[in-house]
This record gives structure tokens, sequence and C-alpha cells, in this order.
């Protein structure tokens, strides 16, 4: 926003308050508070901020006693109920207060908040202080927290909120902002709800806007007060990462939204930065702020990137450590592309090991896809962030305890970070569709205590629900691959086991650590052709029979698949929908 309202003529600074607050706490304790997550959201970051926000703040007993598994959690960061108390009660109150005078707002005609995640409260709280020292002043919220209903929720409770962007905020902002400057009607501006009095000027329609119009982020703000604070003292031990953001929108949710998804609100349209354009902007934040280690904040990654900007990326000679959300459709050969680019930490939205539940979310893949990513992610030396996720109406106890069998066959790979239930999502369709299995739909408890404003309708601002689910598995089934995850993230992290094969002359040689011992076997003939041919992919038996006609011991489709059938068994290959995906690795990387 910086870079466009700059390009529109527009002088802006960037107060990033974050950072002071982190220094001021310390990096750890923010790191913890801002990473809070359990199995319930507790909108921990948010009810924070209660005290210095709200003139009705309850006490803070009434919170605790709803969540006595906090003080538990804390007590693991070595900090108590009372610190806990103390920074609700004085700590943030007071800096609030800091901040509403140390900056000289006076001097902005338009105060803007962005707020995503849990930054609300606090930036509805230094707005209220702001507003309260400067009556005068002009104040915008927007961001993920203000879009459609939730915006105009908030203008409608807050009246000290000037306007609010009720979506993306690239067209609407410097159109307000220049309505502002040259004095005429910001009630005009689209995509803005307009307070005048007591009276809200509804929103027109909003444009969105195009990405190759979007100019590169400006972070000379946030470097600067990071060089003034410390690096040491705001992140601790942790370093900062280059965001870009390169597409937006989903160009699989445009056709096959996923049924647990609710990001991109309504902006699923699929949209991206041409890949020359991707390419400039990426070396030239890295040059700018010599940062090395890129995040794109994309949903997913624009798949056309795999020729240009990869192949750029890999010619630059520049050693970028790039992260990105990817399709779990990426073939061997495209995981290998992605990985000489220097994309080396990708996040593919797995979501299970279980084609059945990964239909019911629609996710247009399938347990040998999920795993063929893993396989070859691995192969070519790339993180892959992932979880399991459960609670989907329809399921069967068979979906989780068929996992549960599965996972120590894998235990090569790398395992997901944890196993959670579905989380029902503002935007998502199992909010918006009509469903047999969902009712009594209301926003989480934590929001009461978050937002103790009486005439706030919460289910008008909350992106997280509760709600009554029926047609799910059993507890005891989902515990089943809860406990099958933990050791093998256990076994992962210390022992790290393999499973690789070497090729020799007709022969290749396995070599498998899964279940602890090291065991050796050589597997010959047409059968070690079997193997490594439903290696990089996928195959039918009667496929890989057919492949292998030319070669001198041609073999009917019953022979191998009675040969793969006892490889499942001896869980060296996995069957999915009659196709078969050979688990050994290659010892030694080829290209
Ligand atoms: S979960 Fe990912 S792939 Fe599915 S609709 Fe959402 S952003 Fe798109």
């Amino acid at each position: 926003l910086k870079a466009e309202l700059t390009q529109a003529g527009h002088q802006v600074d960037v107060h990033y308050l974050n950072l002071e607050l982190s220094a001021e706490l310390g990096p750890d304790l923010y790191a913890a508070i801002s990473g809070f997550s359990g199995e319930r959201a507790y909108l921990l970051g948010e009810w924070l901020f209660g005290v210095a926000a709200f003139s009705e703040a309850e006490e803070s007993d009434l919170y605790l006693a709803e969540f006595p598994e906090i003080a538990d959690k804390l007590a693991t960061l070595d900090y108590d109920l009372a610190a806990l108390r103390k920074l609700r009660e004085e700590t943030l109150p007071a800096w609030v207060e800091r901040c509403a005078t140390s900056v000289r707002w006076e001097d902005f005609e338009l105060i803007g908040f962005t707020s995503t995640f849990e930054q609300n409260v606090a930036a509805l709280a230094l707005g209220a202080a702001i507003k309260r020292r400067l009556p005068d002043s002009k104040i915008i919220f927007g961001g993920a927290n203000f879009d459609g209903e939730m915006g105009r929720e908030f203008i409608r409770e807050f009246g000290w909120i000037d306007y609010v962007a009720l979506g993306e905020g690239d067209v609407a902002l410097p159109a307000l902002a220049a309505a502002i400057a040259n004095g005429t009607a910001p009630r005009e501006v689209p995509g803005v709800e307009v307070r005048e009095g007591a009276v809200v000027h509804p929103a027109k329609p909003a444009a969105m806007a195009r990405m190759p119009d979007i100019p590169a982020p400006c972070y000379d703000d946030y470097y600067a007060a990071l060089g003034r604070l410390g690096p040491d003292a705001v992140l601790g031990r942790r370093r900062t990462r280059l965001v870009v953001e390169l597409s937006r929108g989903c160009w699989w949710g445009e056709k096959h939204h996923c049924t647990f998804c609710g990001l991109n609100a309504a902006g699923m349209e699929f949209r991206s930065k041409p890949a020359s354009q991707a390419y400039d902007e990426v070396v030239a934040l890295a040059q700018r702020y010599q940062a090395l280690n890129v995040d794109a904040v994309d949903n997913i990654m624009d798949m056309s990137y795999l020729g240009e900007l990869c192949d750029k990326l890999e010619s630059s000679g520049i050693d970028l450590n790039v992260f990105f959300e990817v399709k779990a459709n990426l073939s061997r050969t495209q995981l290998g592309g992605l990985s000489k680019a220097g994309i080396k930490r990708i996040q593919p939205g797995l979501e299970s090991l279980s084609t059945h539940l990964l239909g019911l979310m629609r996710k247009g893949s399938t347990m040998a896809m999920n795993v063929r990513l893993l396989k070859w992610a691995h192969y070519y030396d790339m993180s892959v962030v992932w979880n399991i996720l459960c609670g989907f109406p329809g399921e069967r106890d068979e979906d989780y305890y068929n996992q549960a069998e599965l996972i120590p066959a894998l235990h090569h790979l790398p395992p997901p970070t944890s196993v959670g239930r579905l989380w029902l999502e503002r935007y998502s369709p199992y909010f918006t569709e009509k469903s047999d299995y969902i009712s009594n739909v209301r926003p989480i408890p934590a929001y009461r205590h978050a937002y103790p404003q009486a005439g706030l309708e919460l289910a008008r601002i909350a992106y997280f629900f509760d709600y009554d689910v029926s047609g799910v598995a059993s507890p005891e089934a989902h515990q089943a691959v809860v406990r099958a995850v933990e050791q093998w993230r256990e076994r992962w992290r210390t022992r790290r086991p393999q499973l690789t094969y070497r090729r020799g002359p007709g022969f290749i040689t396995l070599h498998d650590s899964r279940a602890g011992a090291v065991s050796e076997r050589v597997i010959a003939g047409w059968r070690a052709r079997v193997l490594e041919r439903c290696g990089d992919s996928y195959h039918s038996a009667g496929k890989i029979a057919a492949d292998l006609q030319s070669s001198s011991e041609a073999v009917g489709a019953a022979e191998v698949r009675e040969f793969l059938d006892d490889c499942v068994a001896q869980r060296l290959v996995i069957a999915d929908g009659g196709r078969y995906l050979g688990l050994a690795l290659p010892s030694r990387k080829r290209a």
C-alpha cells in the first residue's frame, strides 16, 4: 500500500509497532503469544488488548476460567497467569497510550490500520486512543479482518472509525487519499464505507487491481525500524524473511473451492504477475534489502512459474531460498525444477493420506499423489510443511485406520507438523453452502472475551465458528492417526529412517531402515524394472506391463499385479485406486 500511495504522489510513513512491541516484551514472549495455538482458538493476542481497547473490558478471570489450559501452556514458556494479567491490565494499556503520543499523528491527513489475524483489537485500541487525542483525525481500517460484512459491522459499531475498506485496498486507498487531498467526496470512492456523523454510506462496488499494476512493496520503514531497535532485540534468534506477493486468488478454488477453505473471500479469481516481472521484483527486493530468504504469500503458485520464473532463478547465480504454497500434483520433474531454482520450502496443501477424505475436501488429489509429492520433494532436499486434517462430514472410521496403517511405510518421508480438526471458517463452502451435517453455527467462544462491546454482533465479525456436526468418524479413529503421526515425527526427529535403492546391472539393492534395524535385499530382472517404473509416478499394473513389452524380459499384467501386491504387503509400494507407487528413493541424485 505504501508503494501504491507513493506512486500516486502521496507521502507515506509506515509505523511497524509490532516490532516496537516485540522489543518491549522480548522476542520469545512476543513470538509465543503470536503463535499461541491449540485445539480451540484462544484469540489470546486479541484478548490481551481488551483493557486497552474497550471501556467495558471484562475481568481477566472470566477468560482464564473458560480456557484453563492456557495456564499450562504458559508454564512451558516460564510465564504465569499473574504476569499475563499484568500484561493485559497495565503494560499493554500504557504501551498503547505511548504509541498514541510518541508519533506526531496530527501530521497525517489519513491514518490507516491494515489488520490480519490477531492484530485487530490492538489496532482498534490504538485507533480509539488516537481519536480521543485528535478528534479531527481521519482513520481508516482495512485488511482481511475488515473484509465484507466484518468491516461493515466494525464501522457501524465504532462511531470513531471514519472509513473502512471492505476488500482489497490497492485501488480504494489511493482513490480515498486523492479524494481527501483534492477535497472531493470520499463517499464516491468504490470499495470504501464512509462515515459522516452518525450516517455510514455503504460502499460502491470495489475495483480489483490487476496484479501487473501492483508495484513491488516498499519495506524501507520496516528495515529502518529493525535497525533502530536492533534485530536481536526484535527477532531474537529468528531472522527476517523477505515477503513477496506475486499472485492473488486461487486457480484451483476458482473451479473447485476446497470445502474447508476460507481464504480469498470475494477474491478467488486467480491473478498473477508475469514471470519476468515476478523475477525482477524478487531480485530487486533481495538486492535492496540484502535478503536471500524469500517467502511468497501467494495461496497457490502460478503453474506458469514452473517455466520462465524457475529458469531465470536457476540461471541467476543467486542463492535464494524461496518458500511457495503449491498444488500437490507436482511431478518429479517439476519438483526437481523448483529445487534447482532455489524454491526449497513448500507448503503443498496435502491435508490427508486418504483418497476418500481428499474427495470430501474437493482437493482434486489422491493419497498416491500426496505421497509422490512427499517422496520427490524429499529427494530434491526441499522442506515440506503440511498437516493432516480430520472431522469431515461424510468421513468413515476406516479413512483414519487406513491412514494409521499406511504411515509406518512412510517413515522415510517428512511427517506432517500436526493433526488437527476441521475449522469452520467464514467464506468456506462448509460455511456458505447448506449442509445436512453442519448446524448450530456460532462464533467460537473466544470472540465473546476478545470483544466485550455490547452492541457488536459477533456473528458478523467472526472468522472462526463452532458448529454441531454429524457424519464424522469416531474420536478413536482420529486418535489412531494422531498416535501414528506422533510416532512418525519421533522417528523422523531421532533416526531419520531411510528407504533407498542402488541400481546395479540387471538388479537393484534395497536399503530399508524404517523399522529400526537396517535390512538389505536384492530384487532382480523384470521385478527391478517394475519397481523403478512405478517410482517416478503411480501407474496401473497393465500400463507397467505394457511399458516393459519392448524389453527382453516381457511380462504379463497379471504377473506384474501379483508382484506389486506382494510389494504392497511388504510396504515397498503403495496402491491407490488400482495404481501403484514405489516408495524407495534412488540413493544417487539424478536430475
Ligand atoms: S485450500 Fe488452497 S487450493 Fe483449496 S481453494 Fe483454498 S487456496 Fe485454493
